[in-house]
């Protein structure tokens, strides 16, 4: 057993894919279902099988094992998803080189943006970071919270970093960490983060993938300069603390949305820990989905001057169409989450947090503001002015919901409502659960997939079978059989390398479908499954038989052509005393 083979059978495949998606354990032993990470889904069709220790989501198909799901999930390679698994679990990696280039690229960038940190971290403790140290004390945020969230700062001179990597990393590696920058005449490179307060970003499994930088003198442009896109810092995907906050985010079942990093901080230090912000995008669907993945809960506080408020209206937006619950906090105007905590207590932030109104809610209290409320056509236009937000939720219940919620809020006739929304409302999303395969053919190759003895009792017998043909996973069948007669042992992944795409969906649908059952039971379970098909259609099989005589016959077989004739004649003889 190679030692991938040995990771994924020492390893809970439930555990892993728990700490991304929030998986509930299903009636059936062994099988678990959450909201798929890899779509937009509001009713779960993402499978967990334990048993088989193996992912499949019927939605948009995306299925395997455990390292597909690190792969995909944290967009990194085999091996980087290899030893992630490894780590995690505390188990040693055997020695090895990194060896496709992109890993090295990768763990040459990782350990680039470590030493950051520690530099950065160590600046700001040394006495050059008095400055920075006053200006953080001046905000509020105490030694602790340095600590916690690693602030730091970076060295004015562009040099410190560049002379700590001199020699240790490849100048194509330096190039892309985007921490230092080739100089325009070629002459090596020198540092992009100078004298500047540093805020580092993580992935979500804690990993520095690079940095927020803040401005400390007034007249240092810009304000916040951000590490660029790099191999391993994609922004759209990143969101600002997720690392620290999804337990708090999980146990509490929201999440906050703020925008910035002093922000989370603030908020954080208030004891509010389920806090995170985009970095310095507009909110993107991948960062959303990140979050649905630990609560499908949201509140978004921000502030409402005019920049905040279209901010939050792109991202309220954003979310209502990755289907999260919106709830909001307005705050006073010119103050963002971290000053009115500072401002207005910890707890008193905390309340509204509590108290927020959702969305449509508090969308309809600006309309009330908006609209003389006395009148019919007041409560009318008010409600014209909620419902293009309304029209688009994608799902028809919930948007016939909210609709009369909103018209009920706002004093408005819901016969008039229904009217408004009658007119094309599709239902925008289908639910694609996947071919369906007959109970039959399905608890057949799960009982083969599972017992070795069902595989040698029946296969031998099964082979011959006319029926087989007309079988929905007729190609899975016959690997499996070919994998058979080829004598080695069984594993799952050698059957799926010889199918196609369709094959592979029709077989994780099978395997998803059905308890794994015990080697005994599930070789009673294959041997009734043979005996039905025998006696569904006798004369097919007859049919059947005859055309594996003809094949035999042309290819010379007699031995075979011998052993089916028996089995024909059987067969008939058979058929004639069922007809009597
Ligand atoms: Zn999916």
């Amino acid at each position: 057993m190679d030692f991938a083979e040995q990771l994924k059978s020492s390893v809970d495949i439930v555990k892993t894919i728990g700490e991304y998606v929030r998986l509930k354990r299903t009636g059936t032993t062994g099988r678990y279902m959450g909201l798929c990470p890899f779509h937009t889904e509001k009713t779960p069709s993402f499978n967990v099988n334990a048993t088989m220790q193996r992912f499949k989501c019927f939605g948009c198909g995306q299925g395997g094992d455990i390292f597909a799901f690190v792969m995909e999930i944290e967009r990194i390679s085999f091996f980087e998803a290899l030893k992630l698994v490894a780590e995690r679990n505390g188990i040693a990696m055997p020695r090895r080189e990194y060896t496709d280039p992109d890993s090295k690229l990768r763990g040459a960038l990782m350990e680039m943006h470590e030493i950051a940190a520690s530099t950065f971290q160590a600046n700001l403790n040394s006495p050059n970071g008095l400055e920075a140290r006053n200006y953080l004390a001046g905000r509020g945020v105490n030694p602790e919270r340095i600590t916690e969230f690693g602030l730091g700062i970076s060295d004015p001179g562009g040099q410190q970093l560049v002379r700590k990597y001199g020699g240790r990393f490849a100048p194509e590696h330096l190039e892309q960490s985007g921490l230092v920058m080739k100089r325009q005449d070629g002459s090596g490179f020198f540092d992009r983060f100078r004298g500047r307060l540093m805020f580092p970003i993580h992935n979500e499994s804690g990993k520095v993938i690079g940095f927020g930088g803040r401005a400390l003198r007034s007249g240092d442009e810009p304000k916040y300069l951000n590490s660029p896109e790099t191999p391993l810092y994609r922004k759209s995907y990143v969101l600002y603390n997720l690392h620290r906050a999804k337990d708090a985010i999980r146990k509490a079942d929201y999440s906050v949305l703020v925008e910035g990093y002093m922000d989370v901080i603030g908020v954080y230090a208030a004891g509010v820990r389920n806090v995170v912000a985009s970095c310095g995008t507009s909110l993107t669907n991948t960062q959303v989905r990140a979050l649905k993945r630990h609560s499908d809960r949201v509140v978004v506080t921000f502030d409402p001057d005019a920049a905040g408020a279209n901010a939050a209206e792109r991202s309220i937006q954003m979310l209502l169409d990755e289907s999260l619950q919106v709830r909001v906090v307005e705050l006073e105007v010119d103050l963002d989450p971290d000053e009115y905590v500072k401002q207005n207590g910890a707890d008193t932030y905390r309340g509204r947090l509590e108290k927020a109104p959702a969305y449509f809610h508090w969308l309809a209290d600006r309309a009330r503001k908006k609209f003389d409320m006395h009148t019919v056509e007041g409560r009318m236009q008010a409600f014209k002015f909620v419902a293009p937000a309304i029209q688009r939720i994608a799902d028809r219940l919930e948007r016939f919901a909210v609709a009369n919620d909103v018209a009920d809020y706002l004093g408005v006739d819901e016969k008039l409502v229904r009217d408004h929304f009658s007119k094309g409302t599709a239902e925008r999303r289908v639910v694609n659960r996947g071919p369906e395969v007959p109970p039959n053919e399905r608890l057949l190759l799960n009982s083969l997939l599972a017992s070795e003895r069902a595989r040698t009792e029946v296969i031998p017998a099964l082979r011959e079978m006319a029926a087989i043909e007309r079988f929905i996973t007729k190609n899975v069948f016959k690997a499996l059989f070919s994998l058979h007669a080829g004598g080695i042992p069984f594993r799952l992944a050698d059957l799926e390398g010889r199918l196609g795409d369709a094959d592979r969906d029709l077989l994780s649908v099978v395997i998803f479908a059905d308890e794994v059952l015990e080697e005994e039971k599930a070789a009673i379970q294959a041997s009734a499954c043979l005996l039905s098909l025998r006696a569904q259609d006798p004369k097919s099989e007859i049919a059947g038989l005859r055309t594996l005589i003809k094949a035999a016959e042309r290819e010379g077989n007699i031995q075979e052509v011998l052993r089916l004739a028996e089995e024909l004649d059987r067969r008939s003889r058979r058929e004639a005393t069922s007809q009597l």
